[in-house]
């Protein structure tokens, strides 16, 4: 088995009694573009921040590449890009200036360092712009801020909440460039926004209140919860069958739509009994009945939108 890009195991952060992270345990399989999704205060930047090295964590651990991150050296650091969620430029320099200054932190000179600095700035778009960094937009910044990150050749590229400024083009263009990695780095990155997670992401772990509480390839996470729905289509009697559904035990939630009616089931095997039985007491025919589409956002809602 390939050593996974991050593992961690019961990673926990108290602060006193306050626990962010109360026993995580993660599995970043090496080449995945990984989505570490979860509403605020859910405990992704203090997750990233231990990764990162920048906070210790109470108990458990943090690996990256096989390697303990409390007692790496620099030769995991090497490994690994960061961009944080507020990152910091010097808004007097140009991109190439700027991306010049964080290769040389790294020690990178000469051919290298102008190859690597011309390809990046290529991929975030940046080529052409002499203007000084204080003149951005958000957008441009985020670009520049992922192509820093990349200036190493990581083989692992963190980003915490890398699009959440942004207006929808800035984001699909951040968002293009994460994608234009898979396959060739592992990126893990944080956000709140479900539908980046749904566009770049092949995996995705889903953090709530300092816990995993699922974590899987993003179409079995939708097929798992999408057999929870059926989508119901009768000749007649859709209102008469939504008010019978509505008191039974197996629903969660009722919806009509034309002739149809969407049921939420919490109970799969006795609403597929119950349901045809229904169909013919009320008379009318069945034209489907079928398992419905659900979207990450009714997956993430389902997991985390209890009583909070
Ligand atoms: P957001 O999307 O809002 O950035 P997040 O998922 O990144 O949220 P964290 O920043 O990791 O969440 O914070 C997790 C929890 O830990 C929050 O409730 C936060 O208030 C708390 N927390 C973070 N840092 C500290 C600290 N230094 N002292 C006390 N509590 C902290």
């Amino acid at each position: 088995m390939a050593v996974p890009a991050i593992e961690l195991t019961g990673l926990a952060k108290h602060y006193g009694s306050f626990h962010a992270l109360d026993g995580i345990d993660l599995s970043v399989p090496e080449g995945s573009v990984f989505g570490f999704l979860g509403p605020n205060g859910a405990g992704k930047t203090t997750t990233l921040r231990i990764l990162t090295g920048l906070a210790q964590a109470t108990s458990g651990s943090a690996k990256v590449f096989g390697t303990d991150v409390a007692s790496a050296g620099n030769e995991v650091r090497a490994r690994i890009g960061f961009l944080p969620d507020v990152p910091g430029f010097y808004d007097w320099m140009t991109a190439e200036e700027f991306m010049r200054f964080t290769g040389s932190l790294f020690g990178i000179t000469g051919t290298t360092l102008d190859e690597r600095v011309k390809a990046l700035l290529e991929l975030a778009g940046l080529s052409d712009v002499k203007a000084r960094i204080g003149g951005y937009s958000r957008g441009m910044k985020q670009r520049l801020g992922v192509a820093q990150a990349l200036i190493n050749a990581p083989s692992l590229l963190m980003l915490d909440e890398p699009t959440s400024a942004l207006d929808p083009i800035g984001r699909k263009e951040v968002l293009d460039m994460i994608a234009s990695l898979a396959g060739r780095t592992t990126v893990f990155f944080s956000t709140h926004i479900l539908s980046d997670v749904e566009r770049v992401c092949d995996t995705v772990a889903i953090l709530d209140r300092g816990r995993v509480v699922a974590q899987a390839p993003i179409d079995d996470l939708k097929s798992r919860y999408g057999a929870q729905k059926i989508v119901l289509e009768v000749t007649s009697a859709a209102d008469a069958l939504a008010k019978r559904f509505s008191a039974e035990s197996w629903t969660s939630a009722v919806e009509r739509e034309n002739h149809s009616v969407i049921l939420t089931v919490n109970d799969i095997d006795a609403a597929r009994l119950a349901i045809p039985a229904a169909v013919v007491a009320e008379g009318a025919g069945l034209v489907r009945m079928e398992g419905g589409e659900v979207s990450l956002e009714e997956v993430f809602v389902e997991l985390v939108g209890g009583e909070r």
